[in-house]
């Protein structure tokens, strides 16, 4: 047998499993991946990969035919503001996303995982602290009183302490991360699921030098986004120290969706005009604090914005000309 370190990623076919199936591999670990459909983009990187519903204990169960030294947990019901804030979605999202985690987190204990993984979202944080765009306040500490603005943000704060518990009572080695805004390549970018900077790199791609795109609200609120590659650097260096967490995983640089859109246009050259248009917002500021992240495992999250914007921008941009091409002509235009 092997003495490779083996791995299941659950969410594997989703966007941040998708990469950090990747990095793991790269670190010469076996690694199964598990998702309810493929990878979108065609990320073949893991040594195995089953589509299951991990809803559905059985499929659990049969990805231990070997011993598993790490679980990583990434799956959940999940999107952007249209999916998640518009309360149309809440029951399935707090059910499957539940259900998921109670499921992983069990099979992961009968078969004595060595250590898991969860990933929790900066959407735990109450909502008074988050209304004046320049101050947002989510430090690691605040989180209680409990007050998050969505019913995701409730399972995500149930399910860590879901884990916390299988710490306290079976000694479990957890580890619980915060992400905030994960952004990058190979990340959902139109159906409706898209989150912001894939949102905004799309409509800037999509639209004529000089053009208009909407942006939801007035474009003051205040967000952060963390480049993916570095989501999964802070990932492998938790499960690698002491530090169970939770812990923000995100960046400090802040800036209103405006500016993030000034940020796409200049990358993509092009002129870009706003129209303000309502919808699902969100709270109206939220930053990573990450004095924790320093202070437990001696390194943060650093990397400039606009590179990751730039990269992510090049990609989207692809994908937008690869779909126009793909597109089947009208009976008109053949004509
Ligand atoms: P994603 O939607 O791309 O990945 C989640 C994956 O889970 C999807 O591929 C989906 O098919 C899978 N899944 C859903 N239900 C399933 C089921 N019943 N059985 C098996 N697989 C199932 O999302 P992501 O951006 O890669 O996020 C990964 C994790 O990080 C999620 O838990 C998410 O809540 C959390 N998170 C992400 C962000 C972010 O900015 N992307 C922020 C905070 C938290």
């Amino acid at each position: 047998m092997s003495n490779k370190k083996t791995a299941i990623v659950c969410g594997a076919g989703g966007f941040i499993g998708g990469h950090l199936v990747t990095r793991l591999k790269r670190e010469g670990y076996w690694v199964r991946g598990v998702d309810i459909k493929a990878h979108e983009y065609g990320n073949e990187n893991a040594d195995d990969f089953v589509v299951g519903d991990l809803r559905d204990f059985e499929v659990c169960k049969a990805l231990f035919d070997r011993p598993i030294d790490e679980v990583y947990q990434l799956a959940a019901d999940m999107g952007g503001a249209g999916y998640l804030f518009t309360g149309d979605n809440d029951a399935a999202v707090m059910h499957n996303s539940a259900l998921i985690n109670l499921n992983m987190l069990e099979i992961s204990r009968l078969n004595d995982v060595k250590k898991i993984f969860y990933s929790s979202s900066a959407c735990v944080y109450p909502e008074h602290n988050q209304m004046d765009p320049d101050n947002p306040k989510c430090s690691e500490d605040t989180v209680y009183p409990a007050s998050p603005d969505s019913e995701y943000g409730w399972e995500k704060l149930f399910s860590e302490r879901l884990f916390l518990t299988y710490h306290k009572n079976y000694q479990m080695e957890v580890r619980i991360g915060r992400f905030h805004n994960i952004f990058g390549p190979e990340g959902t970018w139109d159906g409706g699921k898209e989150k912001v900077p894939a949102a905004v790199c799309r409509k800037v791609a999509t639209a004529e030098d000089g053009g208009e795109i909407e942006i939801w609200g007035d474009g003051k609120q205040t967000r952060s986004f963390l480049f993916v590659d570095e989501c999964v650097e802070a990932v492998r260096r938790l499960m690698e120290g002491e530090f169970i967490g939770p812990v923000n995983i995100g960046s400090e640089e802040m800036l209103p969706i405006n500016e993030l859109v000034e940020m796409v246009a200049q990358v993509a050259g092009k002129t870009i005009n706003i129209k303000h248009i309502p919808g699902p917002l969100g709270v109206r500021g939220r930053n990573s604090d990450n004095e924790l992240i320093r202070e437990k495992l001696g390194w943060a999250p650093s990397r400039p914005l606009i590179e990751g914007i730039t990269t992510t921008y090049q990609w989207i941009s692809e994908q937008v000309a690869n779909t126009k091409e793909q597109e089947v002509p009208k009976a008109e235009e053949l004509a």
